[in-house]
């Protein structure tokens, strides 16, 4: 069994400050590390190897020093690696970033599962995954949270949805984004990340004629989308703190609401 993760390099925070000019994302200062979602589908994806003798490949696309992701993937016990890094990728939306993904899939060929992270700590729009399917015509199951059963030609699952879960079947090849798993993603290992920094030829890095890709397909000239401005929600208005006794401080706020017009009030 073959199977792919897709892994993205992102910021290690939550909080997403943005150049005030440019509209960019400030990546200064900021460490990188493995998007949350896609250690768990690494997870997934190397108990699947310990458990069915799966072969395990990590693929990213972005700039060269993504290499660190794919090492601490190959450092976690997966077989190969591929860096997908041109300066043509740059720019790229959602769809463009599913298509040069998916042609970095059909090079690979001969996979039986996908995992995905659900979504992005940074970018957070949870499109890729099912993006990606929808080009390269696979079953989908997105917000998994637990591979329950792996049979021939057929994989069962469980995802989360607004109202409970669901127990999904999906015919191989598929592809699953992954939240939530009861598992610890594994560290990786001293000896692997040694091995994956001597070996590198064990990382692949592929340009976009590697993977038969024209420009404008990729990038800025690919996506489908603009980002017009990107902009900092403003700041919530401070609070007002009434002062004095609960009688005079019920009897002020009665004032106000009756001034705003948010009650009409009796008396
Ligand atoms: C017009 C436009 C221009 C943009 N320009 C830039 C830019 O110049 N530079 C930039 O950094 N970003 C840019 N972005 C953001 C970029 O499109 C997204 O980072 C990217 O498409 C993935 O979307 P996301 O971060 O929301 O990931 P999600 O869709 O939330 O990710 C879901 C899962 O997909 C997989 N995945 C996502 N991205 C990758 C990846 N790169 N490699 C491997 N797996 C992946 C992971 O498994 C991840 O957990 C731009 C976006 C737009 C709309």
């Amino acid at each position: 069994m073959k199977i792919v993760v897709l892994i993205k390099q992102v910021p290690d925070t939550t909080e997403v400050k943005l150049d005030r000019k440019t509209g960019n994302l400030i990546r200064e200062g900021v460490e990188s590390i493995v998007n949350p979602d896609d250690r768990r589908a690494l997870e997934l994806g190397l108990r699947l190897k310990d458990d069915f003798s799966a072969t395990v490949t990590v693929v990213s696309m972005g700039p060269p020093q993504a290499v660190d992701v794919l090492s601490e993937a190959l450092g976690m016990g997966c077989d190969e690696a591929v860096l997908l890094t041109d300066k043509a990728f740059a720019g790229a939306d959602t769809w463009a970033t599913s298509t040069t993904l998916g042609k970095a899939l059909e090079k690979i060929g001969d996979f039986d599962l996908v995992l995905c992270g659900y979504q992005a700590i940074d970018g957070d729009t949870a499109q890729t995954g099912p993006q990606l399917a929808e080009y390269l015509n696979l079953p989908q199951a997105c917000y998994v949270d637990n591979i329950e059963k792996l049979e021939a030609g057929k994989i069962t699952v469980t995802r989360r949805n607004d109202n409970g879960y669901e127990r999904i079947s999906l015919k191989l090849p598929a592809l699953l984004t992954i939240s939530k798993i009861s598992a610890e993603p594994r560290y990786p290992l001293m000896g692997n990340l040694i091995d994956a920094c001597r070996e590198d030829a064990k990382i692949k890095i592929w340009n976009a004629a590697d993977i038969g890709a024209l420009s404008q397909e990729l990038g800025m000239a690919g996506s489908l989308t603009q980002v017009v401005k990107t902009f900092s929600p403003k700041g919530k208005r401070a609070g007002e703190i009434l002062a004095g006794e609960v009688p005079e401080a019920v009897s002020a706020l009665l004032e106000k609401v009756r001034e705003a017009h948010l009650l009409k009030l009796k008396g």
